[in-house]
């Protein structure tokens, strides 16, 4: 986000600096144009191709929308720059004085639909049938709408609308086309702004601000008059326009690669982890199994002494049985979260909103942070852009720091007793999660290898909790990492890549009812 807004502040800067010499003719540089149009071609299509290769890993229709604008503005380049007058006489190609101009209106006003129908569709609207037919049928569609446009144009190019009065100066009819692609421009980024839905829209919003720079540059700062110094500062922009998309993804697809090798080696630690923590668990579920397991034997032992008396005390063999009863609860507890952690259902990810999560973990710790006499703090950015990951795996985390900094801040003894959860949008596509409390601070002896496993301070504990804590933010491409609070405390924070594409899925279980179950 701040990297958009730096860019169009430089784009406006630029623009800035241009206006004195915008409207001084430059003499001899058509030569430049063909160069200018085949760069703008492959940049578009380069786009489009990328941004179906994107469709076909999502299948979101907004995707295709997109695809196909990029696809459509690339396709009306090559006629376009073929028409010009004056730049290929040499080849014979003369299509008359309109026909430039009203290839250009068709690509000024067709991209800007392409982007309003992207606006409007939904970015969690998955297309029907198979990926590769969809992209076929659009490619199709998109290549006939243009083939059959510039047919028509091109057979009728002597009764075309007098856009042109000569080879380089417009007509007064001309200026219909930049202003309803402008209202076209805006109305789209209003739309785009308005709904926000993923990261990508942003950098939507920002080609089609450089396009409105440059429609302005073209048409009314450089005097309306073709290779004007402002008319080639406005192709510039063109240019910026049709790379951003293509820059955006390419950074995007790096970052994914480097990612992935982070998880790849991430999820190899948890391999080698889970190895290294089976004997602990096993032991531990024989100890947390066993302590019910005893206690219901020796509940079903007095409940039968109370009935083999010669009077048989119902109401104490009752109370009996129903210790055994929640005896029998506990244990269950303990097998559905062992199971919740490991489970395989716990590798499914999809996009999500991590401040609901944030607020399920706190709610659950509600009771136990109330009764300690704790306050609990929650700061939310509301501009927090959705994550990939995977829900249980990631409320998990958040209950293991907030009980652990509850565990501090009971033991600490300060008062007033806080634990405060902050969510913040940073630069470079992060989010970052704080965990913070008043209490009792990390023990100095454990400090530097308190994301190992068994390493604990309090009786009975297992020391298992920010070993799981690392394996699953490192494993969902981010890092955790923790620091002391002055003058007292610790504060727990993870970092995760915002999801640049996607849009977020209302989320489709209760994700307490799941760690609960
Ligand atoms: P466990 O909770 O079973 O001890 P963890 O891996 O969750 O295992 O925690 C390891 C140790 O890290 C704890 O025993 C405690 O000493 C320390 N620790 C964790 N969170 C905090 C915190 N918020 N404040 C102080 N110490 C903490």
């Amino acid at each position: 986000m701040l990297a958009a807004i730096a860019i169009s502040l430089g784009l406006v800067a630029a623009l800035t600096v241009s206006l004195p010499f915008a409207r001084r003719p430059t003499h001899g540089t058509e030569i430049i144009l063909p160069a200018y149009a085949a760069a703008t071609f492959i940049l578009e299509i380069i786009t489009a191709a990328l941004l179906f290769s994107l469709f076909n890993a999502q299948r979101t229709r907004a995707l295709l929308l997109l695809a196909a604008g990029y696809l459509f503005s690339a396709l009306t380049v090559p006629t376009w720059a073929l028409s010009f007058p004056g730049v290929f006489d040499g080849l014979g190609i003369d299509l008359g004085l309109q026909t430039t101009a009203v290839l250009a209106s068709m690509r000024r006003l067709g991209f800007p639909l392409f982007i309003l129908a992207y606006a409007l569709s939904p970015l969690c609207g998955q297309a029907k049938g198979p990926p590769g037919r969809a992209i076929g049928i659009s490619i199709l569609g998109v290549c006939l709408a243009v083939a059959s446009m510039t047919g028509l144009v091109l057979a009728n190019y002597t009764r075309l609308p007098a856009f042109m009065l000569d080879g380089r100066q417009v007509n007064a009819l001309w200026f219909h086309v930049p202003s309803l692609a402008m209202g076209l421009y805006g109305l789209d980024i209003v739309l785009l702004l308005y709904r926000r839905r993923a990261l990508l829209d942003i950098w939507v919003c920002l080609v089609l601000f450089s396009l409105v720079i440059e429609l302005l540059l073209i048409s009314y700062l450089g005097g309306a008059i073709r290779f004007s110094v402002g008319w080639w500062t406005g192709r510039i922009y063109g240019l910026i326009a049709a790379s951003l998309i293509l820059l955006v993804l390419l950074s995007e697809t790096t970052r994914l690669h480097a990612r992935l090798m982070q998880t790849i080696a991430a999820e190899r630690r948890i391999r080698q982890n889970r190895l290294i923590a089976m004997e602990a668990l096993s032991a531990s579920i024989a100890h947390e199994i066993n302590q019910p397991l005893a206690s219901m034997v020796t509940n079903a032992d007095a409940a039968l002494r109370w009935l083999a008396r010669q009077e048989p005390r119902i109401d104490n063999a009752e109370a009996a049985l129903r210790r055994i009863v929640d005896d029998g609860h506990r244990a269950n507890k303990v097998v559905a979260g062992i199971r919740a952690t490991f489970s395989k259902g716990t590798q499914e990810r999809a996009a999500l909103k991590l401040n609901t999560v944030v607020s399920d973990a706190l709610r659950t710790a509600a009771p136990e942070a109330g009764h300690w006499g704790i306050a609990l703090e929650l700061d939310l950015d509301p501009t927090l852009p959705p994550v990939i990951g995977n829900a249980v795996q990631l409320l998990h985390v958040l209950r293991n720091l907030v009980e652990n900094a509850i565990d501090a801040v009971k033991s600490g003894g300060e008062r007033p007793r806080h634990i405060r959860v902050t969510t913040r949008a940073e630069a470079m596509g992060e989010v970052r999660v704080s965990v913070e409390d008043n209490g009792s601070g990390i023990p100095r002896a454990i400090a530097d290898r308190l994301f190992d496993p068994f390493v604990s301070t309090k009786p009975g504990g297992m020391g298992m909790g920010l070993m799981f804590c690392r394996s699953v933010i490192e494993a969902h491409g981010g890092r955790i990492s923790v620091e002391s609070r002055d003058p007292r405390g610790a504060i727990f924070h993870f970092t995760l890549p915002a999801a640049i594409v996607s849009a977020v899925e209302p989320v489709p279980f209760d994700v307490s009812a799941q760690v609960n179950r």
